[in-house]
């Protein structure tokens, strides 16, 4: 599978780039996991938004769903053009009132994910952890083949995070603050979390995201290196893994 980062920025994007959004290709089979503030507009650098097969969503902030909408409205817009139908499954949980529907409009329709239970979307098995931030937020680990990768999603650290992504080829983590800071109340991890995560739960590579407005990111790759000796990657635009 390829993963592909669109948009790595918290809370709003820096001029040109986007908040989360995760391309997972395998076999012609695109899988878009978030879909924030400027996905939309830079994941067209990379694919056809006809090309979509799939979105997952791992909670309702807006850094992870602005673009739905704009979304809903191009499906809506390339359906009528090319005068076919069509739905575009929009994956979420329903544990947050009104917001799953959200997601159905006239060519995508929403559906809702048991946390509990693993989706199969595609030719990616997910299984969820639900994470530790403010409102219902679930991260994912995501399989295909022999090929494992794990995204944090929004998530304050707790130990749980090293068995469930245990041994991951590629390890995606909120690293919205630097080494030292308390990020437990809005929920985030900072550099050095992640990266023991990524230590102790033996994965191959470890990519920093959901990057913060202040400071120097280059710090949390030095902060980072520290803790874990694998491959660690400060996310950017493009950025993609393959295996
Ligand atoms: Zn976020
Ligand atoms: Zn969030």
């Amino acid at each position: 599978m390829k993963v592909t980062v669109i948009g790595y920025w918290g809370a709003y994007p820096a001029a040109g780039s986007a908040t989360s959004g995760y391309l997972f290709e395998k076999d012609g089979f695109t899988m878009l996991v978030d879909c924030g503030s400027g996905v939309l507009s830079r994941l067209q650098q990379y694919k056809n938004i006809e090309s979509i097969d799939a979105v997952v969503l791992s909670h309702y902030h807006h850094d992870h769903v602005a673009d739905i909408g704009p979304l809903q409205y191009a499906c809506l817009v390339k359906h009528t053009l090319a005068g076919t139908k069509g739905n575009l499954p929009i994956y979420g949980h329903d544990e947050v009132p009104r917001k799953l529907e959200t997601l159905t409009h006239q060519h995508t329709k929403g559906v809702a994910y048991d946390p509990e239970k693993t989706l199969e979307v595609g030719p990616f098995t997910i299984q969820f952890q639900k994470t530790q931030h403010p409102v219902p937020c679930y991260g994912m680990r995501i399989e295909e083949g022999d090929n494992t990768v794990v995204y944090t999603a929004d998530t304050g650290y707790f130990p749980e995070w090293a068995s469930f992504a245990r041994h991951a080829d590629l390890l995606i983590t909120d690293t919205n603050f630097y080494k030292g800071m308390d990020g437990k109340g809005p929920g985030h991890m900072t550099s050095t979390e992640a990266a023991s995560i990524a230590a102790e739960a033996q994965v191959q590579e470890l990519w920093l995201s959901h990057l913060p407005h202040f400071g120097k990111l280059t710090s949390l790759l030095q902060e980072a290196e520290d803790v874990f000796s694998g491959t660690i990657r400060l996310a950017e635009e493009g950025l993609s893994w393959s295996k």
